[in-house]
């Protein structure tokens, strides 16, 4: 079983957490009540509850709110709801398909390509993606004692060609504002540094997040804040998270998008064109289409190769250049994405 409860909220918070934190706190998580507050019947899904055992459900109320009730099909919903295929072990389907384990070079401190790293500051997240290629990650063993960064930051600071830090997860804004700015802070104050670039799904899955505490500080400092949201349908982007993606281009901050190709979900060529155009509209660029990564449990997402490039010909020929998200896989060892369109380059 996979526990990953975000460190320093528990299930009942008190008043004076923050909004974000308290709706963080009162997120669904069991399965049968998913159903039910969406007028479905629990035993409607075979298997349901050995894949919750495996990867524990969590939906907030402001994502179920975008959920269509009474639809088994919806595609918000299927992002959530556990499914007994998950307990299905498939050929090539592993713990680690990107190889984050064997490039840690320091608790919590992942380097593969050049000029960038990645730091993996929390194994929490505010949903618990079906498709998640972390789901097996163990967070325990591979992350720092609390908030000790010192090895991380040394080999950073030890390295002039790295100029971009990535904080990655789980979800880095399911940690605290003050814990963040500590941490950005402490980064802008290597001189290489240029770029800060967080990637998360928080803003369109609880809105609630983006609130000033959270702007004041993405809003300012040395480094460019850069936010990759990870937003696969286009009603993600509906209210309340319109909202606060606008608040977020307000304050400057610059907001890509890296949608997962998904099987049921988002592979249809009206999609992901809908996820383009209204992400735009927001002020989210198109960044990846991503392949899935081939996690234990998440074979039923799986879109081929094939699919995936018709799909992006499609989109090629229906959007402007600036709305076609690039198609890439992540292959372990490679020294940057693999870009799937007709002659391979890397990305
Ligand atoms: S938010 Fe990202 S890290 Fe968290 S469960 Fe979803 S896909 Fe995985």
């Amino acid at each position: 079983m996979i526990t990953r409860e975000p460190r320093g909220t528990q299930p009942s918070a008190p008043r004076s957490t923050p909004v974000w934190q308290q709706a963080l706190a009162g997120a669904i998580r069991d399965p049968d009540t998913l159903l039910q507050r969406l007028g479905l019947a629990p035993d409607a899904i075979p298997g349901m509850q050995a894949a919750h055992q495996l990867f524990r459900t969590r939906v907030p109320e402001s994502y179920l709110a975008r959920m269509r009730p009474g639809d088994a099909h919806d595609p918000l919903l299927l992002q959530a709801l556990p499914r007994g295929e998950e307990t299905h072990e498939q050929p090539g389907f592993t713990s680690d398909p990107v190889g984050d384990h064997d490039a840690l070079v320091a608790p919590g401190l992942v380097h593969k390509y050049h000029g960038r790293v990645l730091l993996l500051t929390t194994g929490a997240c505010a949903i618990h993606c079906r498709y998640c290629f972390r789901r097996e990650f163990d967070y325990a063993d591979h992350s720092p004692a609390r908030d000790d960064w010192n090895a991380a930051l040394a080999y950073i600071a030890g390295r002039p060609e790295i100029h971009e830090v990535i904080l990655s997860g789980g979800d880095p804004l399911a940690l605290s504002d003050q814990r963040l700015a500590r941490l950005a802070e402490r980064l802008a104050d290597i001189p290489q540094l240029q770029r800060l670039r967080i990637h998360t799904r928080l803003p369109v899955i609880l809105p609630e997040r983006v609130d000033a505490d959270l702007l004041g500080w993405l809003g300012q400092g040395r480094l460019q804040h850069i936010l990759v949201l990870h937003a696969n349908h286009p009603r993600e982007f509906a209210a309340p998270a319109d909202q606060a993606l606008r608040r977020l281009a307000e304050a400057g901050v610059t907001l890509l998008n890296q949608a997962v190709l998904l099987a049921g979900i988002n592979d249809d060529i009206d999609t992901l064109a809908a996820l383009q155009e209204t992400g735009f509209r927001l002020g989210v660029l198109p960044y990846y289409l991503h392949q899935l990564d081939r996690t234990r449990g998440t074979a039923h997402f799986e879109v081929s190769t094939d699919r995936a490039r018709e799909l992006y010909r499609a989109l090629h020929a229906r959007l402007p250049g600036y709305l076609v998200p690039r198609l890439a896989r992540e292959i372990p060892g490679e020294p940057g994405k693999t870009l799937l369109t007709s002659s391979p380059s890397r990305a």
